[in-house]
C-alpha cells in the first residue's frame, strides 16, 4: 500500500447550457456539453496519525474556500471513508489553481481527484462508473469530473453520456476576482423569465456536429448558456469581458457555467496569444490565462 497519492483533476466549461424550467423541488433540469480543460486542481492525500481527516490547502485560495466539514474535498474522503469502513487518520492537501467559485466546477474536481485518490491509495479496485457513482451523491458536477474528456450532462448534470469529438481546442479564461454563488445565478435566472414559458432543456445539434467534425469556427458559433443573461445581471462587466474578446476576433464566447469565468474559443495557440494580450491590455479583466481541452478526468499523478 503506498503511503500517499497525488491526484489531478481538472476544470470545465460548459460549452452550452441549457436550464429547463423550475421544478416543485426547487432543480432545474439541465442539459449540457461539458468539455474538461486544461487547469488543474491537485489532491495529495496521505496517512496521518490524527484520527479522522485534515484539510489544508495551497495554490490559488481565497477567503472563499472553506477549510472545514464544508469542503467538497472533505465531504468526498468522508463520504468514502464511511462507505468503505476506512478508519484511519487522512491528511488531505489541495493545490488549488481553479478558480473558486467561478463556474468551472473547482470544488467538483476536488471531490473527484479526493475518490480517485482514496480508491488507490487503499487499491478499492472501483471503476470509473462506480466512482462516478458515489460522485453524484455529493453534487452533480462530480461524475464529469472523474470521466473528463467532453460529455454531455443530462438530468441536474450528473447524468454523463461521453461525446464524440475531434480535434483540441485553444481557450482564453478571463477570470474573475471575485466569485458568484451558483443558487444566487439560477435565482437571477427565474426572476428574468418570470411570466415566460420555459421549453424542456435540449443540445443543439450544430454543436454535437461541430465537437464530432473537430470545426473550432462552427463550435465557436455554437456556444451558449442560458445562465448568461443571469449572471451578467448580477455582473455587468461581464457583458463588457465579453464584447472585448468577440471584438479581438475570438470564434466565440460565454460565460462559464454560472459564472464569472468568460471563457473564449480562438482559432490557434497564437491567436490565444493574442487574445490574452488584448483582454489584458483593455483593463477589463485582472486575470487572463490559457487553457486548452478535452483533458482527461480526475487521474493518479504521483504515488509512494
Ligand atoms: P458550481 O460547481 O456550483 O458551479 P463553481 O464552479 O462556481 O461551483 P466552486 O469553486 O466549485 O465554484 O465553488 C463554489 C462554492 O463551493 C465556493 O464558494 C465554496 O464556498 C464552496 N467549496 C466547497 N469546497 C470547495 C473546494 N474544494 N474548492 C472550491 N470551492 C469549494
Amino acid at each position: 500500500m503506498p503511503s500517499y497519492v497525488v491526484t489531478r483533476a481538472p476544470g470545465k466549461i460548459n460549452l452550452q447550457l441549457s436550464v429547463g424550467p423550475l421544478q416543485a423541488d426547487g432543480y432545474h433540469p439541465v442539459a449540457t456539453v461539458f468539455q474538461a480543460v486544461s487547469l488543474f486542481d491537485d489532491v495529495r492525500i496521505s496517512f496521518s496519525d490524527k484520527p479522522g481527516i485534515s484539510l489544508t490547502a495551497t495554490g490559488k485560495v481565497s477567503e472563499l474556500l472553506p477549510l472545514d466539514k464544508n469542503n467538497l474535498a472533505y465531504k468526498a474522503a468522508e463520504l468514502m471513508c464511511k462507505k468503505f469502513e476506512i478508519t484511519d487518520g487522512l491528511a488531505v492537501t489541495l493545490t488549488k489553481e481553479i478558480p473558486i467559485a467561478g463556474g468551472m466546477a473547482g470544488g467538483s474536481a476536488d471531490a473527484g481527484a479526493t475518490i480517485v485518490g482514496i480508491d488507490s491509495l487503499f487499491g478499492l479496485g472501483l471503476s470509473r462508473s462506480e466512482m462516478e457513482k458515489i460522485g453524484s451523491e455529493l453534487g452533480a458536477d462530480i461524475p464529469f469530473t472523474i470521466s473528463g474528456g467532453n460529455a454531455i450532462g443530462t438530468g441536474r448534470g450528473d447524468q454523463i453520456t461521453p461525446v464524440l469529438s475531434r480535434g483540441n481546442y485553444n481557450w482564453v479564461l478571463a477570470l474573475s476576482s471575485s466569485g458568484l454563488s451558483t443558487p444566487a445565478v439560477y435565482q437571477e435566472c427565474d426572476r428574468l423569465r418570470e411570466g415566460l414559458q420555459v421549453a424542456p432543456p435540449h443540445i443543439s445539434d450544430s454543436l454535437l456536429q461541430a465537437l464530432g467534425a473537430g470545426d473550432a469556427i462552427a463550435l465557436g458559433k455554437a456556444l451558449s448558456n442560458d445562465l448568461q443573461p443571469a449572471a451578467c445581471s448580477l455582473k455587468p462587466a461581464l457583458r463588457l469581458v465579453l464584447d472585448v474578446g468577440m471584438d479581438y476576433g475570438a470564434l466565440g464566447g460565454l460565460v462559464s457555467g454560472s459564472g464569472p469565468t468568460v471563457a473564449f474559443l480562438a482559432e490557434n495557440e497564437d491567436h490565444a496569444l493574442d487574445l490574452v494580450v488584448a483582454l489584458t491590455s483593455s483593463g477589463v479583466v485582472g486575470n487572463v490565462v490559457r487553457a486548452a481541452g478535452p483533458v482527461p478526468g480526475a487521474r493518479v499523478i504521483e504515488s509512494a
